[in-house]
C-alpha cells in the first residue's frame, strides 16, 4: 500500500479574507526629536515611560516568531526609530535573523551620516524619510524643527551610497501643496520615489478635517502640469499608485491614505513600541504581546494569540475604524506610522 505524502501546511498569518500577512511594522519608541503638525501637538506629548517599551530582546524573540509564520519584511519605525538608544545594534541582530528577507526603515532623516554608514554595512538598502517641504521656512512650520538642511544632506547621502530611498509627503491644503511641482522636479536628476500621502486622522490632539487634498486632487493637479506622466505596475500589496514622468531617474506615487483604497491587498500588521498588536492602523489593537510574553506565555502560545488576532482583521480600514468610533484617536508617533 503506497504510503500517500502530504505537504505541510506552510505556516503563514492568514486573515479571513485570503490575505496572507507577511509585512511587520515595527515601532520601537513613540518618542521623536520632530513635531509634526499631523502626528502630534507641538507641547504637552506625554510618551510612555520607558519600562512599558518591549525590550530589544522582547522583540527579538516576537520578530523570530513572526519570521516563522512567513512575515518577511519588517518595516522599523516610531516615534522616530534613532532616538532609541542601542537602534543600530538591535538592527544588525536582527539582519542576522532567518526568514526575514528585508529590513526596511522610515526615518525623519536627521540620523547622522554614521547611522547611514552602518546601515548600509549590515545590508539594509531601503529607507523612506518623511520630507514635507523643499522649503527651509515651510519646512520648519510643518516639524516645527530647524532640520531642513540635515534632514536634505542626509537624503542626498544615501542617494549617493545607492540606497533606494523614497519620501513620504503628506499633502495639506494651506500647507505644501505648493511643494508637489518641486517634488516631481526633484525626481528628474535624482533617483529618487517621491511619495504624497493624505492626512490621517492620527495628530493626537482629538482635531481633524477629511483632507481637501486627496489622491484624486492630487493626481488631477499633477497630470495638469506633466500631461506625459505614465503609469508605473506595482506590487500587488503596494498602497502607492506609482508615475513618472518620461526621462526622468525618479518616480513618483499618490497613496490614498485616508481614502483607503487600497486595503482588499492589505499584507501588514503593526506592532506599537509598547506591543499593541494592531491588524488595521485604523482599527483597535488587537492583542498586547508585551502583557502576553511578560505574563509568561510560551512560545506555542504566543503563535496561538496571534493566529487568534490576525483571524479577526477587518475587511478594510472603514469597517476598522468604525469598530473603535468612540475612541479618540492616538498619535501616529504611538500607533508607529
Ligand atoms: N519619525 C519617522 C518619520 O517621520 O518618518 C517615522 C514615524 S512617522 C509616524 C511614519 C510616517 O507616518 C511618516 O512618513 C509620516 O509622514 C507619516 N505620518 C505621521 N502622521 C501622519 C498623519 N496624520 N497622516 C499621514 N501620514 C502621517
Ligand atoms: Fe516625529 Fe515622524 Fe511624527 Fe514627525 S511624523 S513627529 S518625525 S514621528
Amino acid at each position: 500500500m503506497p504510503i500517500l505524502k502530504l505537504n505541510p501546511m506552510p505556516k503563514q498569518f492568514i486573515d479571513p479574507y485570503g490575505r496572507v500577512l507577511s509585512y511587520l511594522r515595527l515601532s520601537v519608541t513613540d518618542r521623536c526629536n520632530f513635531r509634526c503638525y499631523y502626528c502630534m501637538p507641538e507641547e504637552g506629548v506625554n510618551f510612555v515611560d520607558r519600562k512599558q517599551l518591549l525590550s530589544y530582546e522582547e522583540l527579538e524573540f516576537l520578530l523570530d516568531v513572526f519570521a516563522e509564520y512567513g512575515v518577511n519584511k519588517v518595516r522599523i519605525t516610531g516615534g522616530e526609530p534613532f532616538v532609541r538608544r542601542g537602534l543600530v545594534d538591535f538592527l544588525s541582530r536582527i539582519s542576522q535573523l532567518k526568514g526575514l528577507s528585508e529590513i526596511a526603515i522610515t526615518s525623519n532623516g536627521s540620523l547622522s551620516f554614521a547611522q547611514i554608514d552602518a546601515l548600509a554595512d549590515m545590508g539594509i538598502r531601503s529607507i523612506n524619510i518623511s520630507l514635507d517641504s523643499l522649503d527651509k521656512k515651510r519646512f520648519f512650520e510643518i516639524t516645527r524643527r530647524d532640520k531642513f538642511d540635515e534632514v536634505y544632506a542626509s537624503i542626498m547621502y544615501m542617494i549617493g551610497k545607492g540606497f533606494e530611498v523614497k519620501l513620504n509627503a503628506v499633502i495639506a491644503d494651506g500647507k505644501n501643496t505648493q511643494d508637489i511641482l518641486p517634488f516631481i522636479e526633484l525626481t528628474k536628476h535624482h533617483p529618487v520615489s517621491v511619495r504624497f500621502l493624505e492626512e490621517m486622522p492620527f495628530n493626537g490632539t482629538g482635531t481633524f478635517e477629511v483632507p481637501t487634498w486627496n489622491h484624486v486632487v492630487i493626481k488631477g493637479h499633477i497630470l495638469n502640469h506633466y500631461p506625459t506622466m505614465q503609469r508605473l505596475t506595482s506590487e500587488k500589496s503596494s498602497t502607492s499608485v506609482n508615475y513618472q514622468i518620461p526621462g526622468y531617474q525618479g518616480t513618483f506615487g499618490i497613496i490614498a491614505s485616508y481614502s483607503r483604497t487600497f486595503c482588499g491587498t492589505c499584507n501588514r500588521l503593526r506592532l506599537s513600541a509598547t506591543g499593541e498588536l494592531r491588524t488595521c492602523l485604523y482599527g483597535a489593537p488587537a492583542l498586547n504581546l508585551r502583557d502576553l510574553l511578560r505574563s509568561g506565555a510560551s512560545r506555542d502560545e504566543v503563535v496561538r494569540e496571534l493566529i487568534l488576532a490576525v483571524a479577526k482583521k477587518e475587511k478594510d480600514g472603514f469597517e476598522a475604524e468604525a469598530i473603535q468610533a468612540q475612541t479618540p484617536k492616538k498619535s501616529m508617533s504611538f500607533l508607529g506610522g
